[in-house]
């Protein structure tokens, strides 16, 4: 028994011993404001002993940069050295994770509610659960496994069950610690199968949904077990040691599959170094979470016509068009960008009034930093689906990541007010031919 005790006694503390604590990490936020500044603070970056909390690093872009306590001396010199500002804006990062992990103590019901995060084998279940219940016009779709053997789930609904129909994927997820994307996945999931609101009605009914809440489920799992920051998935096939880039060897287990697509591949704000947390993979489509979301739009495309690809990131409140490599008038490369833009400004108006919260709308070269080899670009480019979004959600920075629960709902009451209001738009301009 004594045995049993200590052996029990050990691998809990194994097991929290691996966990990356973030206790006493600082906080700053910082904006630089010329070139000059936006190159000392990429050869900060690249000394990897700060995490940046935004992967581009832009005259005027505000980054939130996480700093361990030992090291805030060493930052602060940095950045006095180089004359740039900064402001410390949380003085514990964990105490974030802490509140951000919270569960409710007392739950009267099984019902699944949306005032925590939920770990992926509640929402697996709760999808299993939520498809039975409406068997009619919803199924569950496995299309894929990953390196550790997970499931990529998706839910199917198809109100209309006729042939060539209007097809809309959505994927959340693609980011591990984007924790917020998942949560408005299984909302939208829950409204297009029970809401009466006639908005959502139609554009639930309409078209044939395709919905993946969690497309990097071995990546969304070790945010909860090992490391909350963790942004790629957990491919160990080009493990390597990291010492040389002052990372540990574990930052090369993954790839960053919102550059793994086969669009643009490898070609800008991309990291051919599997120790970078914007790793592209050895190749496009090497990943089993891309290569399947691929596969599965391409036989999709052969059953009806593809409509919408909605894309769900967190965070800094964007509506991001394709393509993300373009910027100015260059932005005229994907042939609809007009009417993206327009159906992106009508439904972020109407994303504001619900709790006042502002969106911007336009590509990532213009509002954010360029990318190459993301899903919702390949999608455009590759698939060639007309309606193409990227909601980059809740919030601006305050706690970034690290969401409140608090928010969950009104970040996803607002989203879907947003998206009905886009597909309002995309009726009125004639993408949508249905009898409806
Ligand atoms: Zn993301």
């Amino acid at each position: 028994m004594i045995i049993k005790i200590l052996l029990l006694i050990t691998i809990i503390a194994v097991n929290k011993a691996e966990y990356v604590n973030y206790r006493n990490h600082k906080l700053y936020r910082v904006t630089p404001s010329s070139d000059k500044e936006v190159q000392a603070l990429l050869d900060i970056k690249n000394n990897n002993d700060f995490l940046f909390w935004l992967e581009g690093v832009k005259v005027g872009l505000e980054n939130r940069i996480d700093v361990a306590q030992e090291k805030q001396e060493l930052f602060e010199k940095y950045l006095s050295d180089a004359s740039i500002k900064a402001e410390l804006v949380v003085d514990d990062v964990q105490s974030l994770i802490d509140n951000q992990v919270k569960r409710p103590l007392v739950r009267n019901t099984n019902e699944y509610v949306w005032d925590y995060y939920q770990t992926l084998d509640e929402i697996y279940e709760w999808m299993d659960s939520f498809a039975a219940a409406h068997s009619t016009v919803a199924s569950i779709i496995n299309i894929g496994y990953t390196a550790e053997e997970r499931p990529i789930k998706g839910m199917v609904i198809d109100y209309k069950k006729i042939g060539d129909p209007y097809i809309g994927v959505i994927e959340g997820g693609l980011h591990a610690r984007e924790w917020i994307s998942p949560a408005t996945c299984t909302w939208i999931i829950k409204e297009f199968l029970t809401s009466n609101d006639p908005g959502v009605r139609s554009m639930a009914e309409d078209v044939v949904w395709y919905i993946f809440p969690v497309t990097n489920p071995d990546g969304y799992v070790y945010s909860f077990t090992d490391n909350r920051m963790w942004r790629k998935n957990r491919n160990p096939a080009m493990k390597t040691s990291c010492a040389q880039w002052n990372l540990p060897d574990d930052m090369s287990v993954g790839v960053d599959l919102n550059r793994n697509f086969d669009f643009l591949w490898m070609t800008v704000g991309a990291s051919s170094n599997p120790c970078a947390i914007t790793y592209a993979g050895p190749a496009a489509f090497s990943e089993q979470e891309s290569l399947a979301l691929a596969n599965l739009i391409n036989n999709l495309s052969k059953q009806g016509s593809l409509l919408y690809y909605l894309s769900y990131h967190s965070f800094t409140q964007l509506l991001l068009i394709p393509y993300s490599h373009v910027q100015g008038k260059d932005v005229l490369e994907a042939d609809n960008y007009a009417d993206l833009f327009e159906i992106g400004i009508k439904g972020m108006d109407k994303l504001t009034a619900r709790h006042n919260t502002t969106y911007r709308v336009g590509t990532s070269a213009d509002i954010l930093y360029e990318v190459s080899g993301a899903g919702f670009d390949w999608a455009k480019g590759g698939a060639h689906f007309p309606l193409v979004f990227l909601f980059e959600l809740r919030d601006t920075g305050n706690f970034g990541f690290l969401l409140p629960p608090e928010e969950i709902i009104p970040n996803n009451e607002e989203t879907m007010d947003g998206m009905v209001e886009m597909h309002r738009a995309v009726r009125s301009m004639g993408y949508y031919r249905g009898s409806a």
